[in-house]
């Protein structure tokens, strides 16, 4: 049974909501498999998280998503849950109407152009709710500096295109990845935080993460971004189309001995972007071809195997899982 605090107040889970897919979409998820392998029907299904588990370890990737291994649930998981969930129903409700009182964001604008920026703080912080017991697992810290960057936004929009436009947005999209000549075709799968518009008819892609930031992640954060943007120009998901920027948020990056709490944003189409599209094509590249040689070798580091849960089956050390097939 588990002991964990676990919070969501929105009224059905992100990943359960109906999706509104064109039928080759939806044909083409529905047919898709983590386990797919040459000769198999359907395709290989690639998400953000496979992608990056890949990069991470591919023999790790192997255990999780092929053999479907359970990984045990920790802290920093349900930590992590509870700050998205919160995320996600501020901004599906900080527009809504509230008892016959307009809307939270149109008393928070009102307040703020009387000068009243306490009260108008107050309005949009009350859009939280507060769980039934308190968090135990530091969300509070996390969600109040996420909340605070978010308010400093408000003064400086006033309010204006501050609302995100796409919250929890799912992403498909079928393309195909060419491995020795052969065209392999594959599924595109993700979850996209929140998509603000830029006020000039592009969108940016927001990603909060609740760990620590050091400068290293700049790296993986745009190619988690260029795996989004990939996914939505794919998809022809026009609605947030063009892509103009994408950007994300470490609000408790001082967490484990991160260096600080963090956002950035970045405009595409500039030197420290451009590199992108490719690396993350040439990682779903590997990852196929993984799948086509059926070749998942370890890629053991200390600091990262020592939170590995599959270590002690690992044949890096000592373990023989998964060695008979190679
Ligand atoms: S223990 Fe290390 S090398 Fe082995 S699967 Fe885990 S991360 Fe990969």
């Amino acid at each position: 049974m588990s002991e964990f605090m676990k919070f969501d107040p929105n009224p059905i889970p992100f990943f359960k909501r109906v999706e509104d897919l064109t039928p080759e979409l939806l044909a083409s998820y529905e047919e898709s498999s983590y386990t797919w392998q040459p000769g198999d029907e359907g395709c290989l299904r690639i998400t953000k998280s496979s992608l990056g588990a890949h990069n991470f370890c591919p023999y790790q990737y192997k255990l999780n998503n092929i053999y479907q291994l359970p990984t045990v649930e920790n802290e920093a998981m349900v930590k992590g849950s509870n700050v998205h969930a919160i995320v996600e129903y501020f901004w599906a409700n900080v527009d809504e109407e509230y008892q016959n009182h307009g809307t939270p964001l149109e008393t928070a604008k009102a307040l703020l152009k009387e000068g009243n920026e306490r009260q108008a703080r107050k309005i949009l912080h009350a859009v939280m709710p507060e769980p039934p017991e308190p968090y135990r697992y530091g969300e509070k810290v996390v969600i109040e500096k996420w909340f605070d960057w978010q308010w400093e936004r408000f003064l400086v929009t006033k309010g204006v295109d501050w609302v995100a436009v796409g919250n929890e947005v799912s992403v498909h999209a079928r393309i195909n990845v060419n491995i020795h000549g052969e065209d392999i075709p594959v599924h595109l799968r993700g979850f996209i935080d929140t998509i603000f518009s830029d006020g000039e008819g592009g969108f940016i892609l927001m990603e909060l993460k609740t760990g620590k930031w050091n400068l290293r992640k700049a790296k993986n954060m745009r190619e988690e971004m260029q795996f989004y943007r990939l996914a939505l120009e794919e998809g022809q998901q026009a609605e947030y189309l063009p892509v103009s920027h994408w950007a994300w948020e470490f609000p408790n990056g001082t967490a484990n001995g991160g260096i600080k709490s963090e956002w950035e944003i970045e405009k595409l189409g500039t030197r420290k972007t451009s590199y992108a599209p490719r690396s993350v094509m040439n990682n779903i590249r590997k990852l196929v071809l993984g799948h086509v040689t059926g070749i998942f070798e370890p890629e053991p580091f200390d600091k990262k195997c020592e939170w590995c849960d599959y270590l002690e089956l690992c044949p890096a050390w000592g373990g023989t899982m998964g060695e008979e097939e190679e």
